[in-house]
C-alpha cells in the first residue's frame, strides 16, 4: 500500500486555466481522441411509492464536467445520468435513468465497447424491496419500509469490460487511506477518486472539488481544491496517460 501522496504536477498555478481546455503540456490531450468513454453521473432515485423516493445529494456536476472535457478532447463520450438538472455537454451522447437497476442496465449495455469507464454517479446502495403502487397515507401510521441492496455496478465491470480502464469515485465523510485501497480492490477498479464530502464548499452539490486519486502501484495523487471543470481536466490527463500505457496486455496486467 502506498502511504505518500504526490501533489499533481499541475498544482494550482496560472496555467491551470489553459489546462482546463487542453493538455498538461507533457503529453497530448489527443490521447482520448476517438476513444470510447463511458461516464455515469448524478444520483439514483429509488421509488418508495408514486411520489416518494430514496436518494442522495449528488448534483451530477463532477460527472458532467468529465463528460464535457472528454468530448472536448475528441472522445466518443456516452453519459448515463441519474435525475439532475444539468444541460448535456456539447458532443456528448446522453441517456437518462432514474434507478440503480436502470443505471446498471444502461452501463452494462455499453461497457464492453468502452476504453475508459468512469463511474462518477452516487448510486443508492439500497432500494425499497416493495414499491407501493399508491401513495402511502400518513394517516395509516409510520410505514416500515424494508430495503434491499442494489447491485454494485462498478464491481460488475471487470467481468463485462476486462479491457477497459475503470475508475470509481468515493464520497465519504472521513478520509481513510486503508478504506480507499480496500474499495479499489473490492470494486476491481484501476483508479479511485476520493473526496471528503464533510468539507464545506466541495463535493456534493458544490462547484469545487478537492480529491485524492488512488491506484495500485503508484503514489496517491492530490488534486487541491479547484472548480470541478479543472479537476475533470486533471483527472482526464491522468487517465489519458494511463490509457496510453494500458494499451498492451502486459501493461494492463500490471495495473
Ligand atoms: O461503495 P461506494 O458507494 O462508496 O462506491 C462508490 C463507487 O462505486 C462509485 O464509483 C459509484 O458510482 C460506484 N457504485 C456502483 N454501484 C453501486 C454503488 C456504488 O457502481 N451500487
Amino acid at each position: 500500500m502506498q502511504t505518500e501522496s504526490t501533489p499533481f504536477s499541475g498544482a494550482a498555478t496560472e496555467d491551470d486555466t489553459s489546462r482546463s481546455t487542453g493538455s498538461r503540456g507533457d503529453f497530448p490531450s489527443s490521447v482520448l481522441a476517438g476513444r470510447r468513454v463511458l461516464i455515469s453521473a448524478g444520483p439514483t432515485h429509488e421509488p418508495i411509492d408514486p411520489v416518494r423516493f430514496l436518494g442522495n445529494r449528488s448534483s451530477g456536476k463532477m460527472g458532467f464536467a468529465l463528460a464535457a472535457e472528454a468530448a472536448a478532447r475528441g472522445a466518443d463520450t456516452f453519459l448515463v445520468s441519474g435525475p439532475v438538472s444539468l444541460q448535456t455537454p456539447r458532443g456528448v451522447t446522453r441517456t437518462d435513468v432514474t434507478t440503480a437497476l436502470e443505471m446498471r442496465d444502461a452501463i452494462q449495455a455499453r461497457a464492453a465497447r468502452a476504453d475508459l469507464i468512469i463511474m462518477a454517479a452516487a448510486v443508492a446502495d439500497f432500494r425499497p424491496l416493495i414499491v407501493s403502487q399508491s401513495k402511502i397515507k400518513k394517516e395509516q401510521g409510520i410505514p416500515r419500509i424494508e430495503l434491499t441492496a442494489n447491485p454494485d455496478i462498478l464491481a460488475s465491470l471487470p467481468a463485462i469490460a476486462p479491457g477497459a480502464l475503470r475508475v470509481g469515485f468515493a464520497a465519504e465523510t472521513e478520509a481513510s487511506e486503508a478504506e480507499a485501497y480496500a474499495k479499489l480492490e473490492r470494486k476491481g477498479a484501476h483508479f479511485l477518486v476520493w473526496n471528503d464530502v464533510s468539507q464545506r464548499g466541495i463535493g456534493f452539490g458544490a462547484d469545487d472539488n478537492d480529491v485524492t486519486v488512488y491506484s495500485n502501484g503508484r503514489a496517491p495523487v492530490r488534486i487541491d481544491r479547484r472548480p470541478k471543470e479543472d479537476v475533470a481536466s486533471l483527472l482526464l490527463d491522468l487517465f489519458g496517460e494511463a490509457l496510453q500505457s494500458f494499451g498492451t496486455d502486459i501493461a494492463r496486467a500490471a495495473y
